[in-house]
């Protein structure tokens, strides 16, 4: 791989032509159409929140170096940003009046508004740019490195780097759009930032049933995303049939394991509606984010709600008992022990080496009190598993 160290290029020169797409939050071009800005697989522009994107500006009316820029020569004259599109974009917008930054007196000032000298000053600030040129697989390994410092890129950011193509294209029109109209209904059940991928990383994960790199690198070139978003409907309609209720603990659920697993079952959406409210409302249920899949399991797996537990006063009063009880008789103070025929049927363990058991499982209906309450020794406790 090759890379030319440049710094005779400044602001004016790349901010000539400058276009910035409010509607997908991107700046595209810059120096005169050579320079892309916004390669399809960087991430949307984020500094545009009133603080970084004046931070540059600041920067540049300081006369402070914007840090080094890196782009790629992707033809004969035409390059593409592959560090730095925050920055660029930021000073592109300035340029072309979409914000302001404050001046001298506190007054909110526009490229337009600002004094000459103050608008000669970053457009004449140079900028220091390493171009590289070099095989896609070199530039992609560069890019990771490189990436490293400054904001990371996170994970899916970094994959939509990777299988760039016509597949990550689309897909991101569709899920990595803050203005689709759906993001709103979809949010009751992803969570994450739609403009940091969060919404397409699940989307693919449920169609890639969790091998989100196979099903990209599968799909690369792909001209059209049908399965991705009949798969990610199907999930989506799905759960909110079988849920009438919107809860936040459905936020972030493994939805897409979820509908493979139980989508075949059939539900009564009003009973499931009541059985959720009641767990919703049961003291005992410390997890509610297992309170969905306990249903859809036929309300069996207990260990999905992490019932609440005996506190240790209870726990010691009933191993007082308990104990007292079976050294009268001779016996294991552990009842199942002392039902037993081998060395432990007389054996007196210690508090720390027996659990707190539901005499009548919660799930039967037992409670988490006193009377309810029986010490075993651990090993029996885990056998009897069902709380
Ligand atoms: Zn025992």
């Amino acid at each position: 791989m090759k890379t030319i160290l440049k710094t005779d290029l400044t602001v004016a020169d790349i901010k000539e032509g400058f276009v910035y797409n409010e509607y997908e939050g991107k700046g595209l071009f810059g120096w005169g159409g050579k320079l892309t800005i916004q390669p399809e697989y960087q991430r949307n522009y984020i500094y545009a929140d009133g603080k970084r994107d004046v931070a540059v500006i600041e920067s540049l009316l300081k006369g402070y170096p914007l840090g080094l820029l890196y782009f790629v020569k992707t033809g004969k004259d035409t390059y593409e940003i592959l560090d730095g599109q925050q920055r660029v974009t930021s000073f592109g917008r300035f340029i072309t009046n979409k914000f302001t930054i404050k001046d001298d007196n506190g007054m909110e000032q526009y490229f337009d508004g600002l004094a000459k000298n103050l608008q000669d000053k970053i457009l004449d600030s140079q900028l220091t740019i390493y171009i590289c040129e070099g095989e896609e697989s070199e530039i992609k390994e560069w890019f990771k490195t490189i990436n490293i410092v400054g904001v990371p890129l996170n994970n899916q950011e970094l994959l939509n780097s990777i299988y760039s193509g016509p597949f990550v294209t689309k897909a991101r029109e569709e899920f990595s759009n803050s203005h689709n109209a759906y993001i709103q209904k979809w949010s009751a059940y992803i969570k994450g930032d739609v403009n940091r991928q969060e919404y397409l990383a699940t989307a693919l994960n449920w169609v890639g049933r969790g091998n989100v790199e196979k099903y990209m690198s599968a799909h690369r070139f792909d001209n059209n995303i049908d399965e991705l978003k009949k798969y990610f409907n199907s999930v989506i309609d799905w759960v909110s049939s079988v849920f009438i209720d919107v809860k936040p603990e459905m936020r972030g659920l493994e939805w897409g394991r979820l509908y493979e697993t139980y989508h075949k079952n059939s539900y009564n959406p009003a009973e499931v509606s009541k059985k959720l409210n009641d767990l919703y409302s049961d003291y005992y249920v410390t997890d509610l984010k297992g309170v969905c899949e306990y249903i859809l399991g036929g309300c069996k797996d207990t260990k999905l709600l992490n019932i609440r537990i005996f506190d240790d006063d209870i726990k010691r009063k009933v191993y007082n008992k308990q104990t007292q009880e079976a050294k009268d008789k001779n016996v294991s103070n552990c009842p199942l022990c002392a039902l037993g025929n081998d060395n432990n049927k007389d054996r007196i363990w210690q508090l720390k080496e027996m659990d707190a058991d539901h005499v009548t499982a919660w799930s039967k209906g037992g409670s988490t009190d006193i009377d309810n309450c029986q010490m075993l020794c651990q090993t029996h406790n885990r056998a009897k598993g069902n709380r």
